[in-house]
């Protein structure tokens, strides 16, 4: 017994075959050529089927606050700050209504799976968290919202943060972040972050690098813990501008250090050519780190959003498809499996880097899917192929009529 059939689908990645998929209990229970099934049917005619977007990386608490804050200089240092004096003002009600409005952006944009990356210190204390809560069940119909809890105005230096993260990450926080360079000791934070993600058994995903300066990386001490506590597959660093700045046998060498690690990556495209480069007035470098080629080298990487309308990005739509293309014309991926690839850094090479399981265009899997307006990955990254359907457990979530040409008669 079927509950809904997306007839003429094809599924994003399969050498453009076209099938009918075929949906129960919530998950994919058949792809076939010809499903017959008495079943409510869509038919998507021959259109991209790709499983949901997935968000490594979103500021939800901080998201909407560009008209609070001032944004004259678009640095780093000029975003913390803004962010800083702003998030004094913050109350739970008033971050849940903000995020609120971001999570349902995402949702129209066809994301299904969100890490979102909340603030904790003295100043804020918990009412990041208490007004992103909420959420989880309250759109768990459309989008499963984990929290990474993660100190972005310093943990050594900031005295009373590492007890609000650990109650942050006990009342729903199921990953730990870290921010290194916000303290004087960033490798002090980066071990002290290892410390409790393993006397709490979470996953990390930390801020790192995020300088144009290649000098003195903190990943490779990220990678020399994690080897040390076998934490390989369950560390990701976002950011990691500093390996753009890198001639390519010293990018090669991080690749293979990052590999062996297991540790994995995302870019923030859209962040981070924002904000780097600022100190230069012309030949602006582009400080985005090369995903695609260190894919190549075996790193796992992923695409994501980071912020919407803050100092630290005064941009977004929430759309990965947005961000990916983004990616691909500011790295100068233009053709071919890099393209296909830079899809993939939306969807399944992000549900890798955040461990989800039952994920994909597969028979068993959970019915996230999305259709989008073209036929193949590349076209999706190259066109920005809007999102005609989405779905989450096999339920329709989201649903976008086409424009309509009006021509003259
Ligand atoms: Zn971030």
């Amino acid at each position: 017994m079927l509950d809904l059939i997306l007839r003429h689908a094809r599924p994003a990645g399969q050498a453009g075959r076209i099938c009918d998929i075929g949906i129960a209990a919530g998950k994919i229970a058949a792809i076939e050529p010809h499903l017959s099934a008495d079943a409510q049917a869509v038919d998507v005619g021959g259109r991209l089927v790709s499983p949901g977007f997935v968000e490594t990386h979103l500021h939800l608490d901080k998201s909407c606050i560009l008209e609070r804050c001032s944004a004259e200089h678009g640095t780093l240092e000029e975003a913390i700050g803004e962010v800083s004096r702003a998030k004094a003002a913050f109350t739970a009600e008033d971050v849940y209504r903000r995020a609120k409005k971001t999570l349902e952006k995402c949702i129209l944009q066809g994301t299904t799976h969100i890490r979102t990356h909340i603030e904790v210190d003295p100043g804020i204390g918990l009412r990041g968290l208490e007004g992103v809560l909420p959420l989880v069940d309250e759109y768990a119909w459309a989008v499963d919202l984990e929290i990474c809890i993660f100190p972005q105005e310093g943990l050594l230096n900031n005295p009373g943060t590492e007890k609000l993260m650990v109650e942050a990450l006990k009342r729903g926080g199921s990953v730990i972040g870290a921010c290194p360079y916000t303290d004087s000791d960033p490798h002090g934070q980066i071990d002290r972050v290892f410390g409790i993600a393993r006397e709490l058994d979470v996953d990390i995903d930390m801020h790192l690098d995020f300088s144009l300066d290649p000098s003195d990386m903190d990943l490779i001490h990220v990678c020399r813990r994690a080897e040390e506590f076998r934490y390989g597959g369950r560390v990701a660093a976002g950011h990691v501008t500093k390996l753009s700045a890198l001639a390519p046998e010293e990018l090669a060498s991080a690749a293979e250090r990052l590999r062996n690690a297991g540790a994995a990556l995302t870019m923030l495209p859209s962040t981070d050519l924002y904000l780097m480069g600022r100190e230069r007035h012309h030949h602006v470098p582009r400080g985005v780190a090369p995903a695609h080629k260190l894919l190549k080298a075996g790193v796992n990487c992923s695409l994501a959003t980071n912020n919407v309308l803050n100092p630290f990005t005064p941009f977004g739509d929430c759309s990965l498809v947005r961000i990916a293309n983004l990616y691909a014309n500011t790295c100068h991926v233009g053709t071919g499996e890099d393209m296909a690839e830079c899809f993939a850094m939306i969807t399944t090479r992000a549900a890798a880097l955040m461990n989800l399981s039952d994920y994909g265009v597969a028979v068993r899997n959970r019915a996230d899917l999305v259709v989008l307006d073209c036929e193949t990955r590349e076209q999706a990254v190259a066109e920005l192929a809007p999102v005609l359907y989405a779905f989450k457990h096999g339920v329709r979530t989201v649903s976008r009529e086409l424009p309509v040409l009006h021509r003259p008669n």
